[in-house]
């Protein structure tokens, strides 16, 4: 068991170039280049920093610039990965353009994944990461689907942790709260045309200056959408709270067997039309079905969930899609409301009736049959990018539900668990989801 014996030997964290060739044997070697523990692990404390020499203006909240989403702060990070030494230091450097080979990998063959997370500026004037952890454990996994290197997701939230560190104080000055959009991202950069799995990859991170979505979902909607008639020929009643359209059969997100449980950017390009189509008919988002059976997953990028009275039990349940099928993302948002609402709704509160929480398989009928029994509550969308966005109006193939909203611009339970989540991520909840960085002042 000789090539047993070199990689264990040489799985320290030392790159694999600064060990002596004669010390490995020729299978070693062989295993090495097939993509080995002889790889440099990603290392944060390797990183170097170059600060920038032309640092730019902070653009007001809700300004165009903003509203543009082109916007990052002044660095970025980066980390190259090569199948023969691994990953190399990180960098710390001026936000920029890079350069890539037009045979890059990801331009031709998608091999790319991502990850959207906030920074805030508490109320308190503390800077906070909110479950940072999940979105790096999350960011492996996606990479993993789409062939892109391995990496310990605590270097990967050490090394968010220090751009946000660099950059949080200028851009989200402390005496307003606010957040800034983080995206890490990996692609691979190839300069090679073959199908196959990347040999290279970029990891990186950049903060970017982001609206805050949830203000502009009350803003007056098309015609269409004001109780006049539109092109299909049905009465749609202004309301509150996003409007989704359901899919059609011939456009699926996901199915089983494929990536939609993955941020890969694979999942989003074709999902675009379909977007467009509902923007265009004056809704806010699609609302994904899968199946003969419509299934309901997701509502645009965002989780889906429904509160309705359970028909057989009587009670109150909250409910959303399962995870087990892997067609649905799961959202850090959707797994911090659902153990909200486990722990803080399983009795009633101050006049709010106590919920179930269930993860379960759900289709359209279900949602309109509790519409028309008068069993339906309310509906919102979970989610880094919307944060919880109240539903007020689902349209399915010819059929209207109006989504109750019971205190006007949304129901009870979406506005509880909003707050609850808001107080975690800018104060005055200290909470272990509530991640302070200590930031370079
Ligand atoms: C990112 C995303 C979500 C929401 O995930 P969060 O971690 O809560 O931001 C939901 N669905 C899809 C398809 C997504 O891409």
């Amino acid at each position: 068991m000789a090539p047993a014996a070199v990689s264990a030997e040489s799985s320290g964290t030392t790159t694999p170039t600064t060990k002596s060739a004669s010390a490995l044997t020729q299978a070693g070697i062989k295993h090495m280049r097939a993509g080995s523990s002889t790889q440099a692990p990603l290392d944060a404390s390797l990183m170097t920093t170059e600060l920038t020499k032309s640092p730019r203006a902070v653009p007001e909240p809700e300004s165009p610039e903003v509203l543009a989403q082109k916007t990052c702060t002044d660095h970025m990070v980066t980390a190259k990965w090569t199948v023969e030494s691994g990953w190399e230091a990180p960098e710390l450097k001026p936000y920029g353009a890079f350069s890539i080979m037009p045979t890059a990998s990801v331009l031709h063959y998608a091999t790319e994944c991502f990850e959207g997370l906030k920074l805030y500026r508490g109320n308190d004037r503390k800077l906070r990461l909110f479950r940072v952890s999940r979105n790096c454990e999350r960011m492996r996994k996606s990479a993993a689907r789409i062939a892109l290197p391995d990496f310990d997701p605590r270097e990967l939230e050490k090394l968010i942790k220090a751009l946000c560190a660099r950059d949080g104080a200028k851009w989200l000055p402390k005496d307003r709260p606010g957040f800034l959009y983080l995206r890490p991202t990996m692609i691979a950069t190839d300069a090679a045309l073959g199908v196959q799995r990347p040999k290279e990859a970029l990891l990186y991170i950049i903060l970017a200056c982001f609206p805050d979505m949830s203000k502009s979902l009350g803003a007056p909607a098309p015609p269409a959408l004001n109780g006049t008639v539109n092109g299909d020929g049905h009465a749609k009643p202004a309301s509150s709270g996003l409007k989704l359209l359901a899919s059609n059969e011939d456009s699926v997100r996901a199915w089983p067997g494929g990536f939609g449980f993955a941020k890969v950017g694979a999942n989003y390009g074709p999902s675009l039309v379909a977007q467009g189509e509902a923007r265009a008919r004056g809704f806010d988002q699609v609302l994904w079905l899968f199946g003969s059976e419509c299934y309901v997953t997701e509502a645009g990028a965002s989780n889906f969930f429904v509160v309705w009275r359970n028909k057989e039990t009587g009670r109150l349940e909250l409910v959303t899609a399962p995870l087990e099928e892997r067609i649905i993302l799961e959202g850090v948002t959707r797994a911090s409301v659902l153990q909200l609402a486990k722990q803080r709704l399983a009795k009633s509160i101050e006049g709010i009736e106590a919920v179930d929480v269930v993860e379960k398989r759900f289709v359209m009928d279900d949602i309109i049959s509790a519409y028309k029994d008068g069993r339906l509550v309310e509906a919102f969308a979970a989610g880094t990018a919307f944060f919880i966005a109240p539903v007020g109006h689902i349209h399915f193939r010819g059929k209207e539900i109006q989504v109750p909203t019971e205190e006007g611009e949304s129901g009870v339970y979406t506005r509880v668990i909003k707050q609850w989540l808001m107080d975690i991520m800018y104060g005055p909840e200290e909470h272990e989801w509530g991640v302070v960085v200590d930031e370079v002042a």
